[in-house]
């Protein structure tokens, strides 16, 4: 055992994303490395019944924060929204993830 957290990189597969839905939620602009593929979720491992969260688009400077998906384990649905970034560090997860930080967890 090592003391360090594990970060979940439960998968949300790309083709089932909704693009027209996430461009809804912020138009953008954005560039085609914008879009985060694989779809992997970016909390520290948790219980499976819990939500998966993970980045699906990448905002540019002037915009903060990012475009979320989140989802449960399944049949693909999951839901879009754009949240801020957490203020902790260099931390890439959003404000209010639960968990660890994204600095804290490793990344295999
Ligand atoms: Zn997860
Ligand atoms: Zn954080």
């Amino acid at each position: 055992m090592t003391g360090r957290p594990r970060v979940c990189r439960a998968r949300l597969d790309p083709a089932r994303v909704d693009q027209a839905r996430a461009a809804d939620v912020h138009p953008g602009p954005y560039a085609p490395g914008d879009m985060a593929e694989p779809v992997l979720c970016a909390l520290e491992d948790h219980p499976a019944r819990d939500a998966h969260h993970g980045i699906i688009r990448y905002l540019d400077l002037r915009s903060p924060g990012e475009i979320w998906a989140t989802w449960h384990t399944g049949d693909g649905a999951h839901e879009i929204e754009h949240r801020a970034d957490c203020p902790e560090g260099d931390c890439t997860t959003y404000a209010g993830h639960p968990g660890a930080h994204s600095w804290q967890v490793s990344r295999p």
